[in-house]
């Protein structure tokens, strides 16, 4: 039998927690932001005081790390730039992932070999042109954007086969290219280029006629209002297959500000996919699929990957709200036979009716909350977000298992 292309899965991780979770539900790496130089200045990034536990987690979990340093820099940014490439070279991450050429240049001079290169999605590749001068420049990855289709991919791939290939296979979609939208720049001040975008994207809007100041019309007709720049999610987990067959290395999924839920549960629909490909089923199961359903979420695109004319199919104007079917309880933190210690992180009364989820799809199930304990003993008819508390449960549960609630 023909020997599988592997496909590696990467996740998000905003915290040490997340990075926990990511790895535990099953990716093989995670991405994390270097403060100050990457594209998300409001999520929790890891302080890089810890940088001996962020190699040991990733060793001892035998995975791989990704730092971005993919804003792009201004001529004050030069130094800093330096500075930065010095401490990871400290950290020794698998590979940084950049978007500036200067940045490239200033990681070729002082980056510690064996540290790899990965080309941004931010630096909007889309060809085998861009790919073998990128090639020529040092870059060992290259993240295409999200504009590419299936078949450009296969077509780079073809004429630049030893590059490896990423793209993202799920998550929150820009309007514009990603790296090119100044919206939120001109609109607030504050730049999405610099990992501040306050996402005027999703805004409802109206049209104002010059001379009619405060007379506001609809731009469509939808009782909710018009959103007219906002994109729908992208999700290809039914598409695994077809990624592979265009070449593509490593699927990443986008959201270092998402909940651990939400990390937990996407990392595991995807690792479950990619298995099933791994294992040579040709499509992925359908409770698999579903579990994207379960957390909160825009409206699913396959984007620009599967039909690039098809854009029409890839935007909601009638609400920029998610879509949230589930809500996360608790995480469990240890177990003895069937006594469960949980965080809370959403109320949880006597009687609700649970689902416990792991790493593997197959194993969930279903429990009720009968008994619930204080840390004392002391028995509980409710527990608030921030408590820890024992449940009895009817089967076992392990460390990291999450607790989630179907919305009534
Ligand atoms: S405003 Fe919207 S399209 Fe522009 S960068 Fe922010 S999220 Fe992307």
């Amino acid at each position: 039998m023909k020997k599988k292309h592997k496909i590696e899965l990467v996740a998000p991780a905003g915290n040490i927690e997340k990075l926990r979770i990511a790895f535990l539900y099953g990716a093989d790496a995670v991405y994390i932001g270097y403060p100050g130089m990457s594209l998300r200045a409001y999520a929790e990034e890891l302080n890089f005081g810890d940088e001996e536990i962020i190699s040991k987690e990733a060793k001892k979990a035998g995975k791989k790390l990704y730092i971005a340093l993919n804003a792009y820099l201004k001529e004050a940014d030069l130094k800093k730039a330096e500075a930065a490439i010095k401490k990871i070279n400290v950290i020794t991450p698998d590979a940084i992932i950049v978007s500036d050429p200067g940045m490239i240049k200033i990681a070729r001079n002082l980056l510690r070999c064996g540290i790899k290169i990965h080309l941004s999605t931010q630096a909007n590749t889309l060809n085998s042109s861009s790919v073998l001068f990128w090639k020529e420049s040092g870059v060992d990855r290259i993240i295409l954007g999200r504009e590419v289709t299936l078949k450009d991919i296969r077509m780079i791939k073809k004429v630049v086969p030893d590059m490896e290939l990423e793209i993202f296979c799920h998550g929150a979609m820009c309007v514009s290219y990603s790296g090119r939208c100044l919206l939120s720049s001109v609109m607030t001040g504050k730049s999405a280029n610099e990992g501040k975008c306050t996402h005027p994207c999703r805004w409802k809007y109206y049209l104002v006629e010059e001379k009619r100041p405060g007379e506001y019309f609809q731009i469509e007709s939808f009782a909710r209002g018009s959103y007219i720049l906002n994109s729908k999610d992208l999700n290809m987990i039914d598409y695994i297959t077809e990624i592979a067959k265009a070449g593509v290395d490593s699927i990443k999924i986008e959201g270092r500000m998402k909940s651990l839920y939400y990390i937990a549960c996407v990392v595991r629909a995807y690792r479950n996919a990619v298995d099933c490909y791994h294992a040579g089923k040709k499509r992925v199961p359908k409770k698999i699929i579903e579990e994207l359903e379960k957390i909160s979420h825009r409206k699913y695109t396959t984007g620009f990957y599967v039909d690039r004319d098809s854009d029409s199919d890839m935007q909601i104007a009638d609400t920029s709200a998610y879509e949230r079917k589930y809500d996360f309880l608790g995480i469990v933190e240890k177990s003895s036979k069937n006594t469960v210690t949980l965080e809370v992180r959403n109320k949880i009364r006597k009687g609700d009716s649970v689902e416990v989820i792991g790493p593997d799809i197959g194993c969930d199930r279903e429990e009720t909350i009968n008994l619930m304990f204080d840390q004392n003993g002391g028995v509980l008819k409710e527990a608030n977000p921030g408590m820890k508390v024992k449940v009895r449960f009817n089967g076992c549960a392990r460390p990291g298992d999450l607790v989630r609630k179907k919305n009534e």
